[in-house]
């Protein structure tokens, strides 16, 4: 134990608060992650290449005694397993897992960068991460993410869905 990891999560094919439900689960399931934090679900508007469907979006946090690279390689296995293809970057997918952040640690590989290199610009990912980390303090940028959610405004098309943030484990 010991890491704590913020993980974005995204669909937008199919049931997709089904798929991001599975995600977590399967997350969950694994002995070396305990799921700690998870927002809402929100309905967001594709981004980039935008003739595609609607999405929904959250962020969890975990515990994890996994390393960076352990868990992306975890993550990678659950969207393969959930049925996820890679036919064009940006373009509609089953699941989309993404490490955010993992403790303050900073990663730029081929492979992985940490903290996600688009986090600051993706309202999708900052409301949420807002609801559960207001006060985490981005460890390149030196702001909170409370911050980063002011500074990209509220252009880009967000709606949250019914149930309210949980706090799994105090
Ligand atoms: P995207 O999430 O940018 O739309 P993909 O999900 O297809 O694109 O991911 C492409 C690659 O991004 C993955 O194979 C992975 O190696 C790499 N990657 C780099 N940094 C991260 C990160 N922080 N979290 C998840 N994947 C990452
Ligand atoms: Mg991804």
């Amino acid at each position: 134990m010991g890491n704590i990891a913020f993980i974005g999560i995204g669909s937008n094919v199919g049931d997709k608060v089904k798929k991001c439900r599975q995600a977590i689960t399967k997350i969950s399931q694994w002995n070396e992650n305990t799921l700690l934090a998870q927002s809402s679900f929100y309905k967001t508007e594709p981004i980039g290449y935008t003739q595609q469907d609607w999405f929904i979006n959250c962020v969890i946090e975990i515990e994890t005694s996994f390393t960076a690279y352990e868990l992306l390689h975890v993550l990678e296995d659950i969207e393969i397993s959930m049925g996820r293809e890679r036919i064009l970057k940006w373009g509609p997918r089953i699941i989309d897992l993404d490490i955010l952040f993992l403790n303050d640690e900073i990663i730029r590989c081929k492979e992985l960068t940490v903290p996600h290199p688009e986090v600051q610009n993706r309202a999708f990912v900052l409301v949420p991460l807002c609801e559960i980390a207001g006060d985490y303090i981005h460890p390149l940028l030196n702001k909170p993410i409370s911050q980063l959610m002011a500074d990209v405004g509220d252009e880009q098309g967000i709606k949250k869905l019914g149930s309210s943030p949980k706090k799994l484990v105090s």
